[in-house]
C-alpha cells in the first residue's frame, strides 16, 4: 500500500487590535471561508459573559480559580491581564490542530501575541494587527456594542492608545473600514501564506 503523503503543519496566525475594532465580527466572516481550514482557539477568560455569546464558543468563560489552576499547570500557551479580567490560550488544541493540518488562529492581546512571538519565532507567526479607520471611530464603535459601564469603556480606550505602537511588531496591518473589505484582505493574506508553507 502506498504511504500518504505527510500532512502540511498548519499556519500559526495571531489576529490582534484594539477593543472593539471588530474583532470578533472579522473573525467570523474570515471563518466562513472553509476553504481557509481554519480553527479559531477558543481562550479562557474570567470576564463576564456578553448577550449574543456563548460558553465554549466566544471563549471558556471560568472562575480565577479555575484560570489560575489552568495556568499552574502549564495549560497555557500564553496568558495576560486585561482590564481586571485573565486571559489565556489553551495549548494543547493549539499543536494538535496545526498537526491536523488546520490554520490555526488566536485572537489576542498585543501583550500575548509578544509571548507567542517569543516562544514559537516571529518568522513562524502569521501576525495582523486590525486598525480603526480612526479613534473616533473606535469609541463609537465601543459604544455602540453597549456591552461595558462607562468606567470600563474608558480602561478600554486607554488600553488601545498604549496598544497602537506595538502595532510595529506585526507582519500585516488590516484597517477594518469596511467588514466586507477588511475580511477579503485577511482572506488573501491566509491565503497566500499557506502557499508560502
Ligand atoms: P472586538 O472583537 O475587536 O472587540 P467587535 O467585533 O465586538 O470588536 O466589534 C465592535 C463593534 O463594532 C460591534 O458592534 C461591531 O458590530 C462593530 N463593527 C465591527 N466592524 C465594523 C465596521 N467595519 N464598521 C462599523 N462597525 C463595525
Ligand atoms: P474582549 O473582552 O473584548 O473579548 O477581549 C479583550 C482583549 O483580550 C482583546 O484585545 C482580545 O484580543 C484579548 N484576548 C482575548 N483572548 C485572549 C487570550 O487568550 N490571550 C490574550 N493575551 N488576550 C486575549
Amino acid at each position: 500500500m502506498l504511504k500518504s503523503m505527510q500532512m502540511k503543519k498548519g499556519l500559526l496566525i495571531i489576529m490582534s487590535g484594539p477593543s472593539g475594532v471588530g474583532k470578533g465580527e472579522i473573525r467570523k466572516k474570515v471563518m466562513e471561508d472553509e476553504s481557509l481550514k481554519l480553527w479559531f482557539s477558543v481562550s479562557m477568560t474570567t470576564r463576564s459573559i456578553r448577550p449574543g455569546e456563548e460558553n465554549g464558543r466566544e471563549y471558556f468563560f471560568v472562575s480565577k480559580e479555575e484560570f489560575k489552576k489552568t495556568l499552574h499547570e502549564g495549560g497555557l500557551l500564553e496568558s495576560n491581564q486585561y482590564v481586571n479580567n485573565y486571559y489565556g490560550t489553551p495549548k494543547a488544541k493549539v499543536e494538535e490542530m496545526r498537526e491536523k493540518g488546520y490554520n490555526v488562529m488566536l485572537e489576542i492581546d498585543v501583550n500575548g501575541a509578544e509571548q507567542v512571538m517569543k516562544t514559537i519565532g516571529k518568522e513562524n507567526v502569521v501576525s495582523i494587527f486590525i486598525l480603526p479607520p480612526s479613534m473616533e471611530e473606535l469609541e463609537t464603535r465601543i459604544r455602540g456594542r453597549s456591552t461595558e459601564s462607562e468606567e470600563i469603556i474608558q480602561k478600554r480606550l486607554a488600553k488601545a492608545r498604549k496598544e497602537l505602537p506595538f502595532k510595529k511588531d506585526y507582519r500585516y496591518h488590516v484597517i477594518n473600514d469596511s467588514l466586507e473589505r477588511c475580511a477579503e484582505e485577511i482572506k488573501s493574506i491566509i491565503k497566500k501564506e499557506s502557499q508560502n508553507l
